[in-house]
């Protein structure tokens, strides 16, 4: 009698404990029915890809045919947002579920206090948590900053790093080796992660997609063989070279930069059309969850600069396509963050895996059971240190103490800092952004305890 009390009180010992502490759990429970126990996973992040930037998000030219239809055919998230504008803490959170100042993993030229170059080993990525529950893991990336140094390889049983981002041969051989992969797995569940810096600066992409570019501009260098025959020395730093030749104050370049930014979305989309085609050729396409996104996007000019390391919308607003099976196209249009995917994709498969996690499963939004307002937290290292959005409001704040207020329904790229006009507003988002900073740090001293 006294084993079977000790037992209930036990089971409701963990109830309670689950209840609290992991909400993705509690969305489990009560969300819809739907779930896709026995498919695969395919992560695709493409590095530095704005979502504005590809059909299915409305920009004007046709730079992605093939994540247009993956689009058509899945749940498109209109407002998602990464919480770091750097490719390690971004894709740290993309694979943990965990805030980049909790997590702590930096880019390597970061040296703030905080700052670490690998994963805690009191985390679990992603990759882990499927390879325990018998999934087949491959990660195939660009190297630099998703490296195994940082932790990035946990939990893969193949895991290769394509580092000469410039080189074509370097990219085809990625997809030759990620057709291979899935051909040795496409009988058992797999999760594949692809990750490609073809977007990334120095906007170089094979000439077939130099489609909207001044071709008879001359001060911008359109390929690596370029530099290579100018400097002579495989070792030249390309970026600083490609950099060198960029007039800021010229609208010419800023326009031949846009169109080789989109020559290199087009390239991607290439790539992405590839590793979908073998998923189908395999047989096994209606049976995997995909699911496409981006670290960051990039800058051009839109606060006077380019690349990425400020929290606005150039930036943090990135593409979240997840195709379901069995599931009908949607668009939603609530904010997510990248902090959510693991949750999320989790909640699908049926594993409630008591982890860390700071997002939450999106699945009750994406069946619309609840649309409860949410709010969007990102942080920096540098000088632009947090932001949080809430309803129209965007709020950043600074290491300089400038603060800055936009209404990113009117003015969604925040060219009109309105901080002066609207002080409860102000204070009210400084008080939020100070309490979710409390939270995750809460959060994340339970979950290490
Ligand atoms: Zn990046």
């Amino acid at each position: 009698m006294k084993i079977l009390l000790f037992f209930l009180l036990f089971l409701e010992l963990l109830v309670i404990f689950v209840l609290l502490f992991h909400p993705s759990f509690i969305t489990g429970l009560f969300s819809d029915d739907y779930h896709c126990k026995d498919c695969n996973v395919v992560l695709i992040s493409i590095d530095t890809l704005r979502a504005d930037h590809l059909g299915a998000y409305g920009h004007y030219r046709n730079t992605s045919p093939n994540v247009d239809l993956l689009a058509a055919e899945g749940l498109l998230f209109e407002k998602a947002f990464s919480q770091s504008p750097l490719t390690v803490p971004s894709h740290m959170t993309m694979f943990t579920s965990l805030y980049p100042s909790v997590h702590k993993v930096c880019n390597y030229e970061r040296s703030e206090d905080y700052c670490s170059h690998y994963l805690s080993f009191n985390y679990s990525t992603l990759a882990q948590i499927l390879h325990d529950y018998g999934y087949v893991t491959g990660g195939f990336t660009g190297g630099g900053h998703v490296s195994e140094l940082f932790g990035f390889s946990r939990g893969f049983d193949v895991w290769k790093e394509y580092r000469n981002r410039r080189n074509e041969s370097e990219t085809l051989q990625s997809i030759v080796d990620i057709s291979n992969w899935v051909e040795t797995v496409k009988d058992k569940k797999f999760f594949l992660f692809y990750h490609t810096y073809i977007v990334h600066d120095p906007y170089i992409s094979p000439s077939r997609f130099h489609l909207w570019i001044d071709i008879n501009k001359t001060n911008i260098y359109l390929s690596t063989e370029e530099i290579l025959n100018d400097f002579n020395n495989s070792e030249v730093d390309f970026r600083k070279i490609f950099w060198a030749g960029v007039n800021h104050s010229d609208p010419s370049d800023l326009k031949q930069l846009l169109g080789l930014y989109d020559g290199g979305v087009l390239y991607a989309d290439e790539q992405v059309g590839l590793i979908i085609d073998k998923l189908k050729e395999v047989g096994v396409y209606d049976k995997t969850i995909i699911i496409f996104t981006a670290d960051h996007g990039e800058e051009f000019l839109e606060h006077n600069e380019f690349l990425h390391w400020k929290l606005y919308n150039e930036i943090l607003h990135v593409p979240l396509i997840i195709r379901l099976p069995g599931v009908e196209s949607k668009k939603i249009n609530n904010y997510v963050g990248l902090v959510d995917i693991v949750p999320t994709l989790l909640d699908f498969l049926g594993i409630f895996s008591l982890s860390q996690f700071q997002g939450v499963s999106l699945k009750p939004m994406i069946f619309g059971y609840k649309e409860a307002p949410r709010i969007v937290f990102s942080e920096s290292v540098q000088n632009y240190r947090y932001s949080v959005i809430s309803g129209d409001w965007k709020y950043i704040s600074r290491k300089d103490g400038v603060v800055e207020l936009y209404n990113i329904t009117d003015d969604f790229y925040e060219q009109k800092n309105v901080a002066k006009n609207f002080p409860l507003v102000v204070n009210h988002l400084e008080t939020l952004l100070n309490e979710t900073l409390e939270t995750i740090h809460d959060e994340s001293s339970k979950s290490r305890n």
